[in-house]
């Protein structure tokens, strides 16, 4: 589905654009998990966190993509201050919420806002897998739902990096409404013709996929990514056979059709500019 025809045409206002600012890796050399070899942080920064031997994608900080992804000094986050409660009264959830807080120096396991790529104008939604495993309890399924009203309201399009191990199970079935939530919004969004592009990057599983992350005008993905919905075990298990060694990776998606476009990190913020291009006089 490609839908980019947009009611109203607004202009935004370009902003200049720095190319690759650093990153920084704790350290000074890291080893693959891919290829095992040993890569120069200062490197390994200057690529994105893409191995040069294999290309392998280490995992990104949310903050680290919102550098990368938009134009220098354009981001705009939004409710950056929401936090979950905890609407079971699960034991000890409010103690790992604050610890992976200090830890991340994150609210929650997503953020959102608005920004410009290239000078194109656009909300979006990146998940962090170092808050709970970027799980999505109610505090991220909200404000996914509330950045993508944005998108409406302003009619720009909306763009998602999805990264998590499905719902919170600390949250239920609150979490579970989370899907039927993100998923009406994205409908939304539909009737609204307002672009969607999701950018599915490991691991993107359970609840997340199954909801909002596979539901893009354009679905991408990182290389290698893990996207699936059950774990491989619980599914040789079920059906009693041996899966192919490439089973749940973007590739395996995308030769089977469930994917757009896998992209190399390094052309992303290319790709997605071209994407935004394509649909920038439809707005
Ligand atoms: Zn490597």
């Amino acid at each position: 589905m490609i839908n980019g025809i947009f009611l109203k045409k607004k202009k935004y206002a370009s902003v200049p654009i720095k190319e690759k600012r650093p990153f920084s890796s704790q350290g000074v050399v890291t080893k693959c998990p891919k290829c095992k070899k040993l890569l120069l942080n200062r490197e390994l920064d200057k690529n994105l966190k893409t191995c040069t031997f294999c290309k392998y994608h280490f995992p990104m900080t949310a903050s680290e993509r919102v550098k990368f992804l938009l134009d220098e000094n354009s981001f705009i986050e939004y409710n950056e201050n929401m936090q979950s409660g905890n609407p079971l009264q699960f034991p000890g959830y409010e103690e790992k919420l604050r610890i992976d807080e200090k830890n991340t120096n994150l609210k929650e396991a997503v953020i959102t806002g608005q920004g410009t790529i290239k000078g194109y104008h656009t909300a979006l939604a990146i998940m962090d897998t170092r808050f709970r495993m970027g799980s999505m309890g109610s505090i991220v399924g909200e404000k996914i739902a509330l950045a993508m009203e944005k998108a409406i309201d302003q009619q720009i399009p909306f763009l998602i990096f999805t990264a998590s191990g499905g719902a919170r199970m600390q949250e239920g079935i609150v979490s579970l409404m989370q899907m039927a939530k993100t998923s009406s919004v994205v409908k939304m969004m539909d009737i609204n013709r307002n672009l969607f592009i999701s950018i599915m990057t490991s691991p993107t599983t359970g609840g997340v996929s199954a909801s909002f992350a596979s539901l893009g005008d354009y679905n991408l993905a990182e290389p290698g990514a893990l996207i699936g919905f059950a774990g491989r075990r619980i599914i040789e298990q079920t059906i009693r056979e041996d899966l192919p060694e490439d089973f749940q990776t973007a590739e395996f998606l995308l030769e089977h059709g469930q994917l757009d476009k896998v992209i190399d990190r390094l052309s992303m913020r290319d790709t997605i500019a071209s994407i935004l291009s394509i649909h920038q006089g439809d707005y």
